[in-house]
């Protein structure tokens, strides 16, 4: 299955940001947040904030307010009404129907452990295999390894079947999972390209699983190097990262600007930041990002401090 030239390319460029309400926006967030406005604004596009609340056991009260405080702080606002995943819930029914009527989707009644037996992948299991009495719903994986193009790292080969096997649309507690939820709403929102962090690079080829079951385009994908901490983890909302300070935007927002490469002039502007970041667009381009899968702490922090 490869997937060389996203059908959506012609379109007017419709760009999102979509963070999961699981904790303040950090620097590594904000610079996903800025490098997809900044990109959306160069190709004359659109740029569109969803809020991922799929998950309540991982939310944190007051984040999802938090967030859009901080984005407006930093001159960030969607161009259209923020789209709220926690209401989304019946266009996640209809897309597991039309799964299941096309015999793509099954009901897996498999444990953890029926799971880890299996060597931690998930094969095509048999309908009265397994203990649990209420199912999750798995999409069953493509045979072919899905190839695709992304604009920042490159060709990407990835073997969902050998990898991740049959994976999760529906969890048994009653969830959706994000890989479905996420194809269903960038079709929805019309998105015709992803800019996220290089952490979402391996769940690309599930999306794009999930988007060939239904029959939908696939939009373009530019994943960005994630920043490390000093112990090699991902900043993150759960490990506590520091957060962006909304009261004072402009440091963050001059350290982003710096390690997405843009010249001296565009960072020593004084704000307010929305000013800062319309100076930033004629300046965004490839050529300028850092390399890579991620940046440890310290080259990311050369960058910023420049
Ligand atoms: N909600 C996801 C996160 O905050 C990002 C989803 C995406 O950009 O596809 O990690």
């Amino acid at each position: 299955m490869t997937v060389q030239d996203p059908a959506t390319r012609s379109l007017p460029y419709r760009g999102r940001f979509a963070p999961s309400p699981t904790g303040a926006l950090h620097l590594g967030s904000l610079l996903v947040a800025v490098a997809s406005w900044l990109r959306a604004r160069s190709r004359d596009g659109a740029w569109l904030v969803r809020i991922e609340d799929i998950d309540p056991p991982r939310e944190r009260v007051g984040a999802s307010a938090g967030i859009l405080a901080t984005l407006a702080a930093f001159g960030l606002a969607s161009d259209e009404p923020v789209l709220f995943q926690s209401g989304r819930s019946a266009a996640y029914e209809r897309a597991l129907q039309r799964l299941i009527a096309a015999g793509r989707a099954f009901p897996c009644r498999c444990s953890r452990q029926d799971v880890l037996a299996r060597g931690g992948h998930h094969g095509r299991c048999s309908p009265d295999a397994g203990s649990k009495p209420d199912p999750a719903w798995r999409l069953l994986a493509p045979t072919a390894p899905v190839v695709f193009d992304d604009l920042w790292q490159g060709r990407q080969v990835q073997d969902v079947a050998a990898t991740e096997g049959d994976f999760v649309i529906r969890r048994s507690d009653g969830l959706w999972a994000y890989q479905l939820a996420v194809v269903v709403d960038d079709h929805f929102q019309g998105i015709t390209e992803v800019v996220r962090g290089s952490d979402l690079l391996a769940s690309t080829a599930r999306q794009i699983a999930v988007q060939k079951a239904l029959g939908l385009p696939t939009p373009a994908y530019l994943h960005l190097p994630v920043l490390l901490d000093d112990d090699g983890r991902k900043l993150s909302k759960q490990n506590l990262a520091l957060p962006v300070d909304a009261g004072d935007p402009l440091p963050a927002l001059r350290r982003v600007l710096a390690i997405l490469g843009m010249p001296a002039a565009v960072r020593a502007g004084t704000g307010p930041p929305s000013r800062m970041l319309a100076a930033a667009v004629g300046h965004f381009a490839f050529d300028r990002l850092p390399r890579g899968a991620d940046l440890c702490s310290a080259t990311w922090q050369a960058l910023a401090n420049r």
